[in-house]
């Protein structure tokens, strides 16, 4: 298999000025992220009257609080409550007055970053699932980002950072190498969540909660400060007790304030969707200083930001080489073009680690150009090739899918078009006489665009392709993201033939159109269409152009094909269901010459290329899974819907003497996950799949 290597180091990823900007999903973050770069421009660190003793602009705090409090006055309750609890122990502990501000302002932020978190994760009624936990994680890295560009103390910053709330679950609070101010703001985090009611638990008394953080002491909690607490609330009766301002929620808000605050709010939002989807990101302004590094890099890179902000950008800062591991020349660099052209651009690099690795790197660099056209810098957004963190397993993509817009393409996802789906089929049928129709699109061979141009290529011709869905659209339709480079069109009130003719029109206007920010590249979609029958349901209908597309695959593609339900039900009484064993296995071996090193990073390909997943590691046996099940949890009739299992075990050579490469033999079994239709059929697969893990490890 190839590795995906950029025909240049550089390729402007839209073909005119803008054009990617213009897109719904790039549009958002480029906006959040220029206003990001106005907020550091606007922060006033040096003017002692508007700056609360140099810790923080006196405005921008006052701005966020209300912020939060639009977003949830809960929260922005259980802030001050901790503010209060952090600022007494602190005081008991003899702070002076200067660290005991910087306390409280943290603990007034400690939660700040929850403004960009979804609301089915951060409304959710009961406890959150541990794949819930880690992308609620997500937001001390927003906070940590627009504190930074705010111009934030750094003391506040890493007390911000190092809070470890219960709900993130992490237990190093404890432990003496932790900030003292994140120590003490981890107490006071616990102690106040505990004493308030959610809906999943009431809220606990002082001894309960003083037990509580007992047995949490020397592995998330300060022994000392826990005793510190208790003895204090003892003496003196809980400083809680008072309760909360009840003018809080009736305190008339301006039309400005409100403003503001769902100004802030988008921005915190695209932050969030940037840190769920890709692994960090920087900015530079327009004399390329880096004035933003973000937590994901440092986890990437190594660099703390203390040590990357406000350096100037230069390819030896990030030891910039092309995918060959050629230095590369400042003008070749993705971001300095972005910045003189102001066109995005998309790259693939390796840059050096603190650690002195170098990490393969997908970049997209988008110009920060608001609308008076001065470019204010350049956001470069990197996504390592070799992670398969838990940003792509599968948990988190049906997370994902909670929310109703796709991140990347900003249609509906799947779950939005389920619901639309069903509810426009119970109409369509409650109404006698109305009709609706579905097109199933794919893209014709999206894999070699990843694999020829880079994935941050293959995800601008999604996201361009998403954009002339929704252009060629007729009130009332809608656009979805079914998965991968599938999408659904939903057209109420439309017939067959219709529905025929609008895609017809969507195959000849893509294929004209030049997308994906190649000149030279020509994307092609394969069209299904379905129409609403009587007794129909939303699966049948769905059923029926996922079948009718894969004959327009098997034509061709390039081509619109349709299927009737009776068509269907003449194809499936064709193929007569066999009994299948659902035990069935596929197993094979083969030889391969790799290091153990080579392996991983073989896997790694495989993994990110193939969107599987990896279920179990060990030394000596990897578990990997691909594929999702239909919505009906049988086979569909695609690779992508048929999934399964595949463990692979290595069985190592003796390395012969004098000769470097080692011979490994990797014994391989497929199995299908869900229901078979035909054994044939799991058979066909689980071949595809060995040859491509063949490939994968050029294997003889
Ligand atoms: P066909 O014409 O038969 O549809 O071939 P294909 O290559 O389009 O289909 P296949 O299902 O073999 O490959 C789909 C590829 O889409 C595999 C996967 O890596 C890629 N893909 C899925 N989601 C994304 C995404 O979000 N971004 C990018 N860049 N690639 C994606
Ligand atoms: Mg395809
Ligand atoms: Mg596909």
């Amino acid at each position: 298999m190839p590795t995906a290597v950029a025909p240049s180091p550089v390729s402007p990823a839209a073909a005119n000025p803008n054009s990617a900007l213009e897109h719904g999903g790039l549009t958002d973050l480029a906006a959040a992220l220029s206003e990001l770069l106005l907020l550091h421009a606007d922060a006033r660190v040096d003017d002692p009257e508007s700056h609360l003793s140099g810790i923080i602009d006196r405005d921008f705090l006052r701005r966020l609080m209300t912020a939060l409090k639009h977003r949830s006055l809960a929260t922005l309750r259980h802030s001050r409550r901790v503010a209060m609890l952090a600022a007494g122990l602190g005081e008991r502990l003899g702070w002076e007055p200067q660290q005991l501000r910087v306390l409280e302002v943290a603990a007034l932020l400690h939660d700040i970053g929850k403004i960009g978190v979804p609301d089915h994760i951060l409304q959710k009624p009961g406890p959150l699932t541990p794949e819930e936990r880690d992308l609620m994680a997500l937001h001390k890295n927003v906070a940590a980002a627009v504190l930074q560009a705010g111009g934030v103390h750094a003391e506040v910053l890493k007390m911000v950072f190092g809070v470890q709330s219960s709900l993130e679950g992490t237990a190093v609070g404890g432990t003496s190498t932790q900030h003292l101010g994140a120590r003490i703001l981890t107490v006071a985090d616990a102690y106040e969540s505990q004493t308030s009611r959610r809906s999943y638990r009431d809220g606990r008394s002082h001894s309960e909660i003083m037990n509580e953080l007992q047995r949490g002491v020397g592995t998330q909690f300060d022994a000392n400060l826990v005793k510190a607490l208790g003895r204090w609330i003892e003496e003196e009766g809980s400083p809680l007790s008072h309760g909360d301002d009840p003018t809080d929620d009736q305190l008339p808000t301006s039309a400005e304030d409100l403003f503001d605050a769902e100004r802030l709010g988008r921005i915190f939002a695209n932050l969030y969707t940037l840190e769920s989807l890709y692994d960090g990101y920087y900015l530079i302004d327009a004399n390329r200083k880096i004035v933003l590094w973000s937590s994901g890099l440092t986890d990437l890179l190594g660099y703390p930001a203390e040590e990357r902000r406000d350096q100037i950008w230069t390819v030896d800062l990030l030891g910039c080489r092309d995918a060959r591991g050629n230095r590369l020349l400042a003008d070749e660099c993705g971001i300095l073009r972005a910045l003189r052209d102001r066109q995005p651009q998309t790259s693939l690099l390796t840059l050096s680690t603190a650690a002195d690795a170098r990490v393969q790197v997908e970049t997209q660099s988008l110009p920060l150009v608001p609308p008076d056209r001065r470019c204010r810098g350049v956001a470069e957004i990197l996504r390592g090739r070799q992670r398969s963190d838990f940003k792509r397993s599968t948990e988190y993509q049906k997370l994902r899918q909670a929310a109703t817009r796709d991140a990347l393409t900003n249609v509906a996802n799947r779950g939005e078009l389920e619901t639309q789906l069903q509810t426009m089929v119970r109409e369509a049928q409650e109404t006698p006489g109305t009709s609706l129709s579905l097109i199933f699109v794919d893209a014709d061979f999206f894999k070699r665009i990843n694999d020829h141009y880079g994935h941050a290529v293959g995800d601008q011709v999604l996201i361009d392709l998403a954009r002339l869905l929704q252009t060629e659209l007729y009130s009332g339709e809608l656009v979805a993201r079914y998965g991968g480079e599938e999408f659904v069109v939903l057209c109420p009130e439309a017939l067959l033939e219709d529905a025929m003719r609008r895609a017809e029109r969507l195959r000849t206007s893509l294929r004209q159109s030049s997308i994906g920010g190649v000149e030279t590249l020509r994307v092609t979609a394969s069209f299904g269409v379905a129409t609403l029958e009587p007794g129909d349901t939303a699966e049948l209908l769905l059923r029926r152009a996922d079948n009718a597309l894969y004959d327009a695959k098997n034509a061709g593609r390039d081509c619109v094909r349709s299927l009737s339900g009776e068509e269907l039900s003449h194809r499936e009484a064709e193929v007569a269901p066999e009994p299948v064993d659902n035990r069935l296995t596929f197993e094979n071996s083969f030889q391969a010459y790799v290091g153990a090193d080579m392996l991983i990073h073989k896997l790694g390909g495989f993994v990110n290329d193939l969107k599987a997943t990896v279920v179990d590691v060990q030394p000596e046996r990897v578990v990997l899974r691909q594929g999702s099940s239909t919505w009906l949890g049988s086979w569909g009739s695609r690779p992508e819907r048929q999934p399964v299992e595949i463990e692979l075990k290595f069985e190592r050579d003796q390395p012969a003497l004098g000769n470097q490469s080692k011979r490994m033999v990797i014994r391989t079994a497929v199995r299908p996950i869900g229901w078979v239709k035909r054994n044939e059929l799991f058979q066909e697969r689980a071949h595809k799949v060995f040859r491509e893990l063949k490939e994968f490890f050029a294997a003889d």
